[in-house]
């Protein structure tokens, strides 16, 4: 049975004897602990970052860069070993945490470019013999709080980048699996990143409180639900501090009666099943357009009902369990409440079992046709393997269910009509938009972040929208006269 402690300062510690268990979701066992970190904890923590920030912003952004690329190649050799981990905790399918693990290596990739990510602008003479220069300075500590969902990608989205950019990062993992973080961390030690960098502080929101309270952290970074992502939001900017605050989704993929139906129809069964629906760029409501609607719904019910839904130790599974039984339960009584509202149940998942798993927290592929925008299904995030469809009459009116949902993380639209394509993605009140691509997630060198309930604060993560977060602009004006002196100016001074 393992014990995860924090990382800090370069060594696996806790001072804490408070733990909390981590499950296997597979079998619904206990598989080890992690520790509720204390103020102690959070003291020590706090003191290795600031030291550690003195000298890493010292470091040039080459040398770190060359840190940083030293541990891309780490990585690259422990893809296997951090997939594994993902799913042991997660659940997910080992492809699919590999594939977050790529994702997430993305981002380190594109950080290995912070020399030029930092370049300021330069005028040469704003006024006769005057010169005005840009330069971006890191912040100092900057914090992270992340979600279970991606126990790589996430806080990959964060530290790599605010790390390259001179700033210490302490990140305060999902308590459900934990244990991903701290390798991510010991490899970067191996790479030769100083020790108190990158600390890893574990526990939930007692921690989550103590790194908002505290006026050392420059800045916050949170991915997870709502209405933690709207408070943490509130606390920090109360605080003074820096914040980008995401949360939750209900994603829309549009379906037009021109699209290409195999492809559409791939493309929701991926995009609403994969990883048992725990992405916030999962499809949760696919909107039937016209007369498209019935073979639609024909054809992604044939094909939900043959996912392999297995352990990730079933080298065939294309769909794991759910993270907890709590969350197991929250999903199935969203079941009960869509089959009460009245939409039409076509498949259920409720009642799946899987020999030698019988106690694990999976739930069936589940769909549910006739949805509409009054129901509780439809407004409120799932988060699980359940699929809506609402059938629209028309563009205009599937254009409306997307802008008028509370959320805005990410939409789709299947169609051969490139003006409607156009339209839709100049008119969509939503982050991240698709054409014929079920789950938009922008490249490491865009940036990745929602609008509306989806995401409280200016910047997006990662790309240049991460640079930017993570470092403070100065301009700077200088002068080097050897003219006489004309005086003291008072007027604004002009050309
Ligand atoms: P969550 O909000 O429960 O937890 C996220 C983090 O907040 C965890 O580290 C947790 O310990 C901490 N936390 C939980 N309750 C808290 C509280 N009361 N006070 C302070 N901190 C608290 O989210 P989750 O269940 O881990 O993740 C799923 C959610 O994350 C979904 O809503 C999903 O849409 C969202 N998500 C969003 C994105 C995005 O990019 N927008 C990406 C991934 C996941």
């Amino acid at each position: 049975m393992k014990t995860v402690k924090n990382y800090i300062d370069g060594s696996s510690i806790c001072y804490s004897k408070n733990f909390l268990d981590i499950n296997d979701p597979s079998k619904g066992e206990k598989i080890g602990n992690v520790v509720l970190s204390s103020t102690e904890d959070f003291e020590r923590t706090l003191n290795s970052s600031k030291k550690a920030f003195l000298a890493w912003s010292e470091f040039t952004p080459l040398k770190r860069s060359r840190i940083i690329s030293k541990y891309k190649e780490i990585l690259e050799k422990n893809i296997e070993t951090l997939a594994t981990i993902v799913s042991e905790e997660h659940g997910k399918t080992l492809e699919d945490a590999k594939g977050s693990v790529i994702r997430g290596m993305e981002v380190v990739e594109f950080a290995t470019g912070i020399p030029h990510l930092l370049k300021g602008e330069f005028s040469q003479n704003v006024g006769t013999n005057i010169d005005s220069w840009s330069i971006r300075q890191p912040l100092g500590i900057t914090a992270g709080i992340t979600p279970f969902n991606f126990p790589a990608m996430v806080p990959m989205w964060m530290y790599p980048i605010s790390i390259a950019c001179g700033n210490s990062f302490i990140l305060k993992p999902s308590e459900k699996d934990p244990s991903c973080s701290i390798k991510l961390a010991e490899l970067f030690s191996e790479a030769g990143l100083p020790d108190g960098v990158f600390n890893v502080i574990n526990g939930d929101k007692d921690i989550v409180n103590m790194i908002l309270d505290e006026s050392s952290i420059s800045s916050v970074s949170f991915v997870g639900s709502t209405p933690i992502a709207k408070y943490v939001y509130e606390k920090s900017a109360l605080n003074g501090k820096r914040v980008q605050a995401l949360g939750g989704a209900k994603n829309h993929l549009v379906v037009m009666p021109d699209a290409n139906l195999d492809q559409a129809v791939d493309g929701i069964i991926g995009a609403a099943y994969g990883s048992a629906g725990e992405r916030c760029m999962a499809v949760s409501v696919a909107v039937a357009v016209g007369e498209i609607a019935d073979s639609l719904v024909d054809k992604i019910s044939n094909k939900a009902q043959t996912l392999k839904v297995a352990p990730w130790t079933d080298s065939s599974s294309e769909m794991g369990p759910v993270i907890s039984k709590e969350h197991k339960e929250k999903i199935l009584n969203y079941i009960d409440t869509g089959e009460k509202e009245g939409a039409h149940l076509l498949l259920d998942g409720r009642n799946i079992k899987i020999q030698g798993y019988e106690n694990g927290y999976f739930i069936g592929p589940t769909l549910f046709d006739n949805v509409n925008n009054q129901m509780k299904i439809y407004k409120e995030e799932i988060f699980g393997p359940v699929l809506s469809v609402v059938r629209a009459k028309s563009y205009d009116e599937a254009l409306k269910l997307v802008n008028d949902h509370e959320f805005g993380n990410g939409t789709s639209i299947y169609t051969s009509d490139g003006e409607i394509s156009r339209h839709f993605t100049t008119n969509s009140k939503i982050g991240m938009v698709g054409v014929n691509v079920p789950i938009p997630v922008p490249m490491a060198f865009h940036s990745f972040g929602g609008w509306k309930n989806s995401l409280f604060g200016d910047h997006a993560m990662h790309g240049m929208e991460g640079v930017h977060f993570y470092t403070k602009l100065k301009t700077i004006t200088s002068r080097w006269p050897k003219s006489i002196n004309s005086g003291p100016e008072f007027k604004m001074p002009t050309n």
